[in-house]
């Protein structure tokens, strides 16, 4: 495939930021008051990329007061007024599609094609869906105030698409941002605010400030800040609503699972073993709600299998902008060590390791699509989030069974059913603990349905009318004709 040099416009772009980025403050890019500065990396080639500026206090403090100002205003436009602002902001991330596709793969590491046909069209998605929801916030929402001042912080493994499922909604209701993108992937948020510059979005509606988990907890400490907005482990999360605890702080919480893909007997084995290359090696299997435990039938499993291996085995890992890999690159060497230690433990407590025998690219964090089958439901493997590339999979014998081992775990994010008997599908359904249930798929998003967890997965969802109200408090009021303040 075309070695990554080969996009010239992504390159021109990093090539005019070597100098460094700054953070993005009330509407233009800003030298760092904290004057400390970090490298982020090529996950494929391990090579520096670009210099980003670590956010401190008076950084954080000056982003805070800029979204402070600018929120009274962009609140008292109407609805329709900031839906224009959300509609040119879907227009230019079409626009400039293919750039912020080719800049995300190179900095996360991901495939070309999966930025190019997910990530991208669903963020533009996610505008123009909140542009809608803007347009009739005054009717729909008229006993409802924007909740102010949000603090959002997200992770990297889909950097730009978090951006658009926290970005969209808080600013459709007239909310203003401070983003801090995750320290691994901040370059698409970056891009963005240029792009939100140049179409027009007020000054301190959005502002971006970079840096790693100090800075988060420098915006989840802020006082002026009405909400934390996070996306991320669930150890981080626990910190946060530690650290937010009495504080007034609204939150809300999408964190990481460990949802079950559970195939019966009856199920299209074909589709289903399809299915398991979308649920755990799409984006390297570092997807929040990844089909990281395959539960399957007993009386199928030996076939499902050996179709599963044989298909593991036509999977191409490769450089992520090569349109024909199905693979990337893991997102740091941190992780990469974090996966080869997990699966190391799981054969040590008995599992069996099956690794697809493939080219697999030179330098870079790599890692093959991997399967550990005969794992035992209290193995540390079928317990903890891998987020790595790695199915586990356990058998089961009756539906009972099978939703007992579903919901055997501390998450609740995500469920993949496969069967061709519709009864027992939604009955199953019906009974698996997760905020949402695919049957005969998996990880499938639309901007109109809410997606979050219950349990450990957090709490919140993003999108749809139950993601507007995340962004948005109740106010009671009383008199003719009366308005309510913002
Ligand atoms: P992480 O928790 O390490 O980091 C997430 C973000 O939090 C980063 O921006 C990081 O800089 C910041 N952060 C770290 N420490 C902080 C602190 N003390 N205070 C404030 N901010 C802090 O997670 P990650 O490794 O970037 O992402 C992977 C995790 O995210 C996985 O567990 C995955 O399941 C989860 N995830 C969940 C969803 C969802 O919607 N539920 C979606 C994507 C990822």
């Amino acid at each position: 495939g075309p070695a990554p040099e080969a996009d010239t416009e992504a390159r021109e772009w990093l090539a005019r930021h070597t100098s460094g980025f700054g953070h993005f403050i009330n509407g233009a890019f800003v030298a760092s008051a904290s004057a400390r500065s970090f490298d982020t990396f090529e996950p494929a080639t391990g090579k520096v990329l670009a210099k980003l500026a670590t956010g401190g206090a008076e950084d954080v403090d000056n982003a805070v007061a800029a979204a402070r100002k600018a929120q009274v205003s962009w609140a008292r436009l109407p609805g329709h007024a900031r839906a224009r602002h959300l509609y040119a902001l879907a227009r230019m991330i079409q626009r400039h599609a293919r750039l912020i596709a080719v800049v995300e793969a190179i900095d996360n590491g991901k495939p070309i094609r999966e930025t190019r046909d997910l990530d991208v069209p669903l963020a533009a998605r996610h505008f123009y869906h909140h542009a809608g929801w803007a347009q009739i916030q005054d009717t729909e929402f008229a006993d409802h105030v924007p909740v102010g001042v949000v603090g959002q912080i997200i992770p990297w493994n889909f950097p730009f698409l978090m951006l658009a499922w926290k970005v969209a909604p808080a600013l459709a209701l007239g909310n203003a941002v401070v983003l801090k993108p995750a320290e691994f992937t901040s370059l698409t948020a970056l891009l963005f605010a240029e792009l939100a510059s140049a179409a027009g979005l007020p000054p301190g509606v959005l502002n971006i400030v970079t840096g790693d988990g100090e800075t988060g907890a420098l915006l989840v400490g802020h006082e002026d800040i009405d909400k934390i907005a996070f996306t991320g482990s669930t150890e981080v999360g626990r910190v946060i609503r530690e650290r937010t605890a009495g504080s007034g702080k609204s939150l809300t919480l999408e964190l990481g699972g460990k949802s079950p893909f559970i195939v019966f007997d009856d199920a299209d084995i074909d589709g289903a073993v399809e299915g398991v290359v979308d649920a755990i090696w799409f984006n390297q299997g570092q997807v929040c709600c990844a089909g990281s435990r395959l539960l399957v039938h007993e009386g199928i499993a030996d076939i499902f299998h050996e179709r599963l291996k044989r298909r593991m085995q036509t999977l191409r890992v490769g450089q992520p902008l090569d349109k024909c890999i199905d693979m990337g690159a893991i997102i740091a060497p941190v992780q990469l060590t974090r996966i080869e230690a997990l699966v190391n433990k799981g054969v040590s407590e008995g599992a069996t390791l099956h690794q697809a025998k493939i080219d697999m690219p030179k330098g870079g964090s790599f890692y093959p699509p991997t399967l550990l089958s005969g794992v035992q439901p209290t193995s540390i493997v079928a317990t903890e989030e891998i987020f790595g590339p790695v199915a586990v999979s356990m058998t089961f014998r009756t539906p009972e069974e099978a939703i007992q081992l579903a919901n055997h775990t501390r998450y609740g994010l995500a469920a993949s059913l496969w069967s061709e008997t519709i009864g027992l599908a939604l009955n199953v359904a019906a009974k698996l603990a997760a905020g949402v249930v695919w049957v005969n798929a998996t990880n499938l998003f639309d901007a109109a349905v809410g997606f979050g967890g219950k349990r450990e997965s957090g709490f919140g969802r993003e999108g749809g009318r139950e993601g507007c109200y995340e962004y948005l408090k109740p106010k009671a009021w009383i008199g003719r004709k009366a308005r309510p303040a913002t």
